[in-house]
């Protein structure tokens, strides 16, 4: 084992080197700076250390690059200095200089550069690799505005921009020297030589891609890997001079925003982006920069080394891995630059890159999966479209045609089809490994959106279940839970989190019960302050802390949720004698700008809080909080409070899920279906540490085949609660706010209840009332939600890390 980092000898010594730094960053004495400055003078100091920290752990001389559109990091400080294993002297240092830590940390950037799960995972894995000594590097773009901060005015989502960079961002380093140049557009010219030939790009709109790197510090310091994000600005080269010269200052400068558009917003996943130009262009950029960067550090470190059979060994050195189809230009990029910039033949380039590169799927729904039309393809990248198009021409030309059935798997695994490039295939076709994120997901990839693919080439594939970084979801978002755990059990855990199985033997032990108590209702006390501050809504921390915290997304079901709610509202009001057991039901999320109906379902959610808030007749018992703008800072205050954690997307449709792991990690049992990775947590807890309901993938399969789910049905058929409950929707109970929900009304009635909402009604309600039944057995409960934890070690992202490492990417970790 590595000596751990020791970056301060003692208090004293971070007080000075904190004091220095405040004077040559800023020349300004510590005393006289804005809360704001201090941080940035910390953060400042710390990724100082860290950019000059010697990294000698790397395992191998193999090193593996992250590709992802979105990298939801979340604010570093606090999570660096607990891998550093400085927080204490770094906590007390700064009591004594008279500022809190805490209050420093309330000043960082939440830097919102993904849109939910995805984005996250990429961020928890560049913390694993580090902390497993893998050389493992994160590509991804540096989007000037993060995705939209949300506000919520009369019950509504609204939009408004999210300025992460007002203040500066301290952990990033502008690398101008390490820019890269990338062409769209323009043509491709044939040249010939007696028997050689090769082609050229010519003209087009060249474009500087500039890397802004951010150090990601492992547990224990022992590496300091690198998340390089990419910008796009105007090539000198490129620059309208003529337009400039000529005094058009106008058309210059409109060039310049053109350009810079490109990394200008994220765009958001759920609905609408599908064909826009400038996604192309991103996804475009990131990839031929980032690989334009590893081949030149390749050709550096290995050139002398194997000489002219130097790209046979990219692979042996480099893995490319792609994170859902974004990436998946990886391959023909990597194949042009092979074969028109490195003279490699078109053979030898394509094995390369399929050695190369693997592939993430992360969504089982086909019309979910990217396309893009030809035409638009090929004008923005004609030479890229070339490489495509001879690959898909032999794939064609040498697909099996002696199998049973090769004209359907033909027309399902070709890139190109029906005038569309379609990126999944793209994607499989160039990967030597697809894996899916929870072994439910996996099994559906191979049984349905994969199953040509699947039983073309069953060897591709592989299930790699999803996790979470311990260290930040436990560690440091729950600092007393953590620090009870660490008193327990020590702090192994937090580099081995299987070691939270030894929690087992102390879940019915009273000491550490009531500790668990009191860490949970530190827990709930500072979300309260949090929600009463941010929305005004008072909870009772006496309440269940019932939680679903998620983008909005039919598919994921608030709306299910809702109706829970609505119907313990109108059962209390219509019978005094029932009683559920007094509960905060706790909402967080954002719905993608143009997707209506999930942002009808926020305003249903705020509306429903509205009535039910302010009704004396139920407000002891009911109380609803949606809070606003979720993000990973506000996230982390909101895991470790939950006590129910709702994962009730309908079976089949959520691949994994991460925050059903982060919530069972912090001690909250969930209430779910048997869906993504709930499957696996209901496997490791057991079936009575966790409480499943409603359809199975099977049955809502055989339901939608069967084509004999009529949602009308249901709510005729119950009139007096079900019923009730849509017609509320409608007859203006909620209507206060801002009026009725009648595309709701229509989604369940006209569009059939896609999400099978009324489906899953009586199932879901009546599994909430026995889990909050349960709840008044203190000791049991607690007893089942630090089993939830017990187990969670294998949630950790270093387990799932390290099984990427062994299967996929051939590391030893
Ligand atoms: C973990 C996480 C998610 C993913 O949540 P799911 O419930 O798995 O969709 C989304 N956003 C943030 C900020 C997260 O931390």
């Amino acid at each position: 084992m590595q000596k751990k980092a020791q970056l301060f000898t003692s208090k004293e010594d971070f007080i000075n080197q904190y004091r220095e730094e405040c004077e040559s960053l800023l020349s300004k004495k510590y005393d006289e700076l804005q809360p704001q400055e201090r941080y940035y003078v910390l953060a400042s100091l710390i990724a100082s250390k860290a950019k000059n920290f010697k990294v000698d752990a790397k395992k191998g001389d193999k090193s593996v690059y992250y590709f992802s559109l979105e990298f939801l990091i979340g604010p570093l400080l606090d999570n660096y200095l607990l891998n550093f294993g400085i927080r204490d002297i770094v906590k007390e240092g700064c009591a004594e200089l008279g500022t809190t830590l805490d209050d420093l940390i309330a000043c960082e950037a939440d830097p919102g550069l993904g849109n939910g799960g995805l984005g996250r995972l990429a961020a928890c894995f560049l913390d694993s690799m580090a902390a497993l000594g893998i050389s493992g590097h994160g590509n991804g773009m540096r989007y000037r505005y993060g995705l939209f901060k949300q506000e919520i005015e009369g019950g509504r989502q609204v939009e408004k921009m999210d300025n992460w960079l007002e203040h500066g961002f301290p952990w990033e380093t502008r690398k101008n020297e390490s820019s890269v140049l990338v062409t769209f557009g323009g043509q491709v010219v044939r040249h010939q030589d007696g028997e050689r030939f090769w082609f050229t790009q010519e003209g087009g709109e060249v474009i500087k891609a500039v890397p802004y790197d951010v150090p990601i510090i492992g547990y224990e310091g022992k590496t300091v890997n690198n998340l390089r994000l990419w910008s796009a600005e105007p090539a000198e080269e490129n620059f309208d001079l003529d337009a400039f010269n000529a005094g058009d200052y106008a058309k210059a400068m409109k060039f310049r925003s053109d350009v810079e558009a490109i990394s200008q917003i994220l765009y958001p996943n759920d609905a609408g982006e599908h064909g826009r130009i400038l996604r192309l262009k991103q996804e475009y950029l990131f990839v031929s920069a980032g690989l334009q960067t590893i081949l030149r550090s390749f050709e550096k470190n290995y050139g002398e080394k194997y000489g002219d059979k130097l790209w046979e060994h990219l692979s042996d050195h480099v893995c490319i891995h792609t994170n859902d189809t974004h990436p998946a230009m990886c391959g023909p990029e990597l194949m042009r630059i092979l074969v028109d910039e490195k003279d490699v033949d078109f053979d030898l380039a394509f094995k390369i890159a399929r050695a190369t590169i693997s592939y993430t799927n992360h969504t089982v729904m086909p019309e979910a999966l990217e396309k893009w039309p030809i035409n638009t393809f090929r004008e923005l990248l004609p030479r890229l479209y070339m490489f495509i198009e001879e690959i898909d021409r032999r794939y064609r030309d040498t697909f099996p045609h002696d199998r049973d059935n090769w004209q359907e798997e033909l027309s399902q695994t070709a890139i190109l089809w029906d005038g569309q490039v379609r990126m999944a295939n793209l994607s499989v076709i160039f990967s030597h490994s697809v894996n899916g994120v929870s072994a439910l997901h996996t099994g559906i990839l191979e049984a349905s959106t994969l199953r040509s693919f699947y039983e073309l080439s069953p060897e591709l594939f592989n299930n790699k279940t999803n996790g979470i970084s311990h260290r930040r979801f436990l560690g440091n978002a729950n600092p007393k839970y953590a620090r009870l755990i660490c008193d327990t059990i020590g702090d192994g855990w937090l580099s081995d989190a299987t070691q939270l199985e030894k929690l087992e033997k102390y879940e019915e032990d009273p000491s550490f019960v009531e500790e668990f108590h009191k860490a949970k209702a530190w827990d709930k006390q500072r979300l309260a302050d949090y929600i009463k501050e941010t929305t005004g809504t008072a909870l009772d921390t006496n309440m269940v802390f019932d939680v679903q915290v998620k983008r909005f997304h039919a598919y994921k079901r608030q709306l299910l949720n809702v109706f829970k709610i609505l119907d313990l509202y109108n059962r209390m009001l219509a019978d005094s004698s029932f009683q559920p057991r007094p509960t905060a039901f706790i909402f967080s999320g954002k719905a993608a700008q143009s997707y209506d109906f999930a942002k009808e379902v926020i305003r249903l959610i705020n509306s429903v809080a509205d009535v039910v808030n302010n009704d004396a007749r139920v407000n002891q018992t009911l109380r609803v909080a949606f809070v606003p703008n979720f993000a990973v800072s506000s996230a982390q205050l909101v895991y470790p409070a939950a006590e129910i954690s709702e994962q009730i997307s309908w079976a089949g449709s959520e691949a994994s899920g991460t925050s059903n792991m982060k919530l069972m990690m912090n001690g909250a049992i969930t209430l779910g279906t048997y869906d993504g990775a709930n499957v696996e947590i209901c496997d490791l807890v057991g079936e009575e540490n966790i409480k499943i309901f409603g359809l199975r993938t099977e049955e809502v399969d055989a339901l939608r085949a069967g084509g004999n789910y009529w949602a009308r049905d249901l709510y005729d058929r119950d009139r007096q609660r079900l019923g009730r409950i849509v017609d509320e929707l409608v007859d203006g109970t909620l209507a206060h706010l801002s009026g009725n929900f009648n595309s709701i009304m229509d989604e369940l009635h006209v569009n059939n209840d896609h999400d099978l909402v009324l489906k899953d009604f009586y199932s879901y309600v009546d599994a909430w009332e026995e889990l909050t039944e349960f709840y008044g057995d203190r000791d049991a409960w607690a007893k089942a939600a630090i089993h939830n934890t017990a187990c969670s070690g294998y949630f950790s992202s270093d387990r799932t890390i390290r099984e990427y490492a062994r299967d996929i990417w051939h590391i030893d970790a």
